[in-house]
């Protein structure tokens, strides 16, 4: 064994760490979703991550296998007791101003993505956190500030090179392995390692106007009104979100968070309603457009096990949204951090491309949840998911029957990701789209080499 990791050693440019090695490094957002790793490989190009998979001690020793991008999942989908790739070097930017097209390595974070597009004056579909992998994030969807105007990451991906289960690299592209595009637009890591992607760019000017309103709870009622009648003239640019958190001095909040990507007083009229209802607390300000993502850094720092469920709703009014107050009010009791967040970025892009286009499935006009738990005593662990999962049934239990049973967005489903001893909830995330998913399966990893996130079965 050691002899072959001297070989890889020497034939890749980047590194090969194994435990004790300098360079060995497991962190991961939430450190409760790592796994000791027996080799690290981070790769420095494409041909390091063919080299890895061929040289496979991965499976020609039996070991498990996985891909570790910007190491935000909650889920231990990117950890592996085995051999991780991570990809954290692979980062490099390179934009087509002329196609408006951005190529770029799938470990490239947020941050990074929106220093090097605005530049150009250009922005690509990202997040709203900073340290999330550009892999990672659109593999899974890809929602953000920009999903109004211009839809979910995955749709806007255009191309992809990718290391498939046998150390080849292939590409992905309308006029290349169209059909392994189209699994790539949601499915995860399902099909193999992605090294780059190919993605649309759109003009950005260089500032946004950013906005914190914070809430006493008896002011639930009147912010929930506020909501309801500003989501009926809600404009593209125009996103937040909407959450419940303990604040410095340890009482209960809400708090309204977001952007619009606009002037300063287009901003200040679009949010008018929510600073008339008089917050306790206003942070409002004209920031550079490549800092929005930083706004949430203080996420990034938090410690802790973390774990995620999504939620899926059609009905957001004081009822509900008071019940999954009182449900997250039972959840801090022993995970005083968490979180429930709705995030009011205008689904109808999303919503209006065909459901062929791409493996995700969520093309319901929804408003998506996320309900996050953060705790610091291990011993919590089973009765923190309990209450995670009891909080995700009260948020969507006045919602439509399909919003009930949907695992809500599949970048915040971690709680399901890797439950795979069944297919069950790889079924039910993909819908109508998992029989085609399964023939991709058996043409582009029939051994299933990559079975870590909502893992596909191959068709028999
Ligand atoms: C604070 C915070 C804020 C967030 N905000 C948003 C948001 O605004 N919008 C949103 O849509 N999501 C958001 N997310 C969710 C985030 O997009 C997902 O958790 C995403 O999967 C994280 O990707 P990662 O690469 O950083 O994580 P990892 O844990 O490294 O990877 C997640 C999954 O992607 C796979 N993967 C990663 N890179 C590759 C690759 N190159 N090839 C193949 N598979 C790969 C991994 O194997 C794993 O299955 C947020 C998460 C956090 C923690």
């Amino acid at each position: 064994m050691s002899g072959s990791i001297a070989d890889l050693r020497k034939s890749i440019k980047g590194s090969v760490c194994e435990p004790g090695d300098q360079g060995y490094d497991l962190h991961k957002w939430s450190p409760y979703s790592t796994k000791p790793s027996k080799i690290i490989i981070t790769p420095e190009e494409i041909d390091d991550i063919s080299k890895a998979i061929k040289a496979s001690f991965a499976r020609s020793q039996g070991l498990p296998f996985a891909i570790r991008g910007g190491g935000h999942s909650t889920s231990t989908a990117s950890a592996t007791e085995g051999l991780l790739i991570d990809m954290r070097r692979m980062n490099k930017i390179r934009v087509d101003e002329q196609n408006r097209i951005g190529y770029i390595q799938a470990g490239a974070r947020t941050h990074d993505i929106e220093v090097e597009l605005i530049k150009y004056g250009l922005a690509a579909c990202v997040g709203a956190c900073s340290q999330v992998s550009i892999g990672g994030y659109t593999l899974g969807g890809g929602l953000g500030y920009s999903t109004g105007a211009y839809g979910l990451a995955a749709d806007n991906m255009v191309s992809a090179t990718v290391v498939l289960a046998t150390g080849e690299i292939v590409q992905a592209s309308d006029s290349e392995n169209p059909d392994l595009l189209w699994a790539l637009r949601g499915a995860g890591s399902n099909f193999g390692v992605v090294a780059e992607l190919g993605v649309k760019l759109h003009p950005q000017r260089p500032d946004v106007y950013s906005i914190s309103y914070v809430y006493l709870p008896s002011q639930l009622p009147v912010v929930v009104d506020a909501i309801n009648e500003w989501l009926k003239v809600q404009k593209d640019n125009e996103a937040f979100q909407f959450g419940f958190s303990l604040g410095m001095d340890g009482s209960p909040y809400a708090m309204i968070t977001g952007i619009s990507n606009s002037t300063q007083e287009e901003g200040e009229t679009a949010y008018k309603c929510f600073v008339d209802l008089g917050p306790v607390h206003t942070t409002c300000a004209q920031i550079p457009y490549d800092k929005v993502s930083t706004q949430a850094d203080l996420y990034n720092e938090i410690p802790g096990g973390k774990d995620t469920v999504g939620a899926h709703i059609d009905k957001f009014d004081l009822a509900q949204v008071q019940k999954s107050w009182d449900a997250w009010s039972e959840l801090i009791k022993k995970a005083p951090q968490s979180l429930v967040m709705y995030e009011f970025y205008p689904y109808g892009k999303i919503a209006s491309v065909p459901l062929e286009h791409g493996a995700f499935a969520q093309r319901h006009s929804f408003i998506t949840v996320l309900c996050l738990a953060i705790w610091t005593d291990d011993n919590f662990t089973p009765y923190i998911r309990n209450e995670l999962l009891k909080v995700r049934r009260v948020v969507s239990r006045s919602s439509c029957e399909a919003a009930q049973e949907s695992l809500g967005y599949p970048n915040y489903a971690n709680l399901f990701a890797t439950l795979n001893e069944t297919d069950e909830y790889a079924r039910k995330l993909f819908g109508p789209n998992y029989p085609r998913l399964q023939e991709l399966k058996k043409k582009y990893d029939p051994d299933m080499v990559f079975d870590r996130w909502f893992a596909i079965r191959p068709a028999p």
